[in-house]
C-alpha cells in the first residue's frame, strides 16, 4: 500500500511538473520519424501534433533495448536511443522502434498483452518486439490499432 502511495505521489508530482514547463521539442535528427508519426496518425483519423518530446542517444533500460521512453520531472517525455544497436538496424525497420516508444511517450500507451505462442503480436505496443518484416507487411493494420483507439 505504501509503495503504491509513493508511486502515486511521484507520478502526480511528475505530471504536475511536466504540465508546468512549456512545450519542448528536441528531436535532433529524428524529426522525420516524428513527422511520419503525425502523418500516420492523420491517415488513421487522429489529428496529432507532437509538441512535447525529446529524442536523443543515451542509455536505455534494459541496456539491450534499442530505445526507451522516460517520463521525468521538469522535462519533456524523453526517448533515448542506444546508438550501437540503432546503427545495426535496417533503415526501414527503425520506424517500428521509434513508433513503439512514441506510443508510450506521446500517446501514453502501455504495453499490450503478450501474443500466444506462435502468433504475431496484435499491437505495436506489445511487450514482444515485432519481427520487422511482419511490421512492414502489416503496417497499416498496426497503425490503425495504434491510433484508432
Ligand atoms: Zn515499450
Amino acid at each position: 500500500m505504501m509503495v503504491w502511495c509513493r508511486f502515486f505521489v511521484l507520478f502526480f508530482l511528475a505530471g504536475s511538473m511536466v504540465a508546468c514547463v512549456g512545450p519542448s521539442l528536441k528531436i535532433n535528427e529524428f524529426g522525420h520519424f516524428v513527422k511520419d508519426f503525425e502523418q500516420a496518425a492523420k491517415e488513421h483519423g487522429r489529428d496529432l501534433r507532437v509538441r512535447h518530446l525529446e529524442i536523443g542517444y543515451g542509455l536505455t533500460i534494459p541496456e539491450t533495448a534499442v530505445a526507451s521512453c522516460y517520463f521525468l520531472p521538469f522535462v519533456a517525455p524523453h526517448i533515448t536511443i542506444n546508438r550501437d544497436l540503432w546503427q545495426q538496424i535496417e533503415p526501414a525497420c527503425k520506424e517500428m522502434y521509434l513508433f513503439h516508444e512514441m506510443g508510450h511517450c506521446v500517446l501514453h500507451r502501455r504495453h499490450s498483452k503478450k501474443p500466444k505462442s506462435g502468433e504475431l503480436p496484435d499491437s505495436l505496443m506489445s511487450w514482444n518486439t515485432l519481427p520487422c518484416d511482419a511490421y512492414l507487411k502489416n503496417r497499416s493494420a498496426y497503425m490503425q490499432e495504434l491510433f484508432g483507439q
